[in-house]
């Protein structure tokens, strides 16, 4: 997927994005970072054709993304956003069914393929034992999962995450970066995040872009890219960078 030259304003004619050029790798896992408002959500829209710039293009698979149907690029593309709201009482099985509706024609409903992909998603994400419970009575960590699950049920290439571990407690964060992981090395996908903890965005990334005040500041792998001067230029904060045996590369914060 290339990013070519994308500049994006709201109504507001303010330039959210200007001028962002960067590459997204299939395969691999790209973590945008940046600090609040710097524009990662709204990169990630136009990822997925929700914002249309009014300079550059995306191009995914050779073809602009504008010019994909809407069905076409539902099989391309499977989101998750910031904020996720649930019908009420539905259950987890019903939720992760939404995931199907590109797939589904009048000529041919494929009610086979949907059962096997739904409980493959539900498997994937570990909420099988869960599908029958109501999506209000999961934890967080549950919740988020089940919009994954979601995503995953569309049977996308590519997955756009916007702050996935958001709210939830270290272990579930864990939970889902794990689960990212194994979905990018196992079922080949192609994942797209925002993070907002350098460290974890160190462990579990290929690839990180830096965006501040809608500008790209820097793209490329965390071991070349992530410095004391990047992480001062981008979030305005002194850190240390260390390195150890087992785990790599790691960032301490110490102090603005
Ligand atoms: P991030 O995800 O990095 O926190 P966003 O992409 O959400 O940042 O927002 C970038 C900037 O665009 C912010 O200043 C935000 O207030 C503004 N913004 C976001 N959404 C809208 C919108 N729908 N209309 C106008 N401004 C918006
Ligand atoms: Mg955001």
């Amino acid at each position: 997927m290339e990013i070519k030259n994308i500049s994006f304003s709201y109504q507001d004619k303010i330039k959210r994005l200007d001028h962002v050029e960067a590459e997204i790798t299939a395969g691999q896992i790209t973590t945008i970072l940046g600090p609040n408002g710097s524009g990662k959500s709204t990169l990630l829209g136009v990822l997925t054709n929700n914002n249309q710039p009014q300079e550059g293009s995306v191009v995914l698979d050779g073809k602009m993304i504008n010019k994909y149907k809407p069905k076409e690029l539902a099989k391309k593309l499977g989101v998750v956003h910031q904020q996720n709201t649930a019908p009420a009482d539905i259950t987890v099985e019903k939720l992760v069914h939404y995931g199907r509706l590109p797939h589904k024609t009048s000529f041919s409903p494929s009610a086979e393929k949907d059962e096997e992909m739904v409980k493959w998603a539900l498997e994937r994400t570990g909420l099988y034992e869960k599908r029958h419970a109501s999506i209000d009575t999961l934890s967080g960590g549950q919740q988020q999962r089940a919009w994954i699950a979601l995503a995953l049920a569309q049977d996308t290439p590519y997955l756009f995450l916007d702050e996935p571990t958001s709210n939830l407690d270290i272990f579930y964060q864990y939970e889902v970066l794990e689960l990212v992981k194994q979905l990018c090395e196992e079922e080949g996908l192609t994942i797209v995040m925002v993070l907002h903890d350098i460290n974890q965005a160190i462990q579990y990334s290929h690839q990180i872009i830096a965006m501040k005040q809608g500008k790209l500041i820097a793209q490329g792998n965390p071991q070349n890219i992530v410095t004391k001067e990047l992480i001062q230029q981008v979030y305005g904060v002194h850190v240390a960078i260390k390195n150890d045996a087992d785990v790599g590369m790691y960032i301490v914060p110490l102090g603005i």
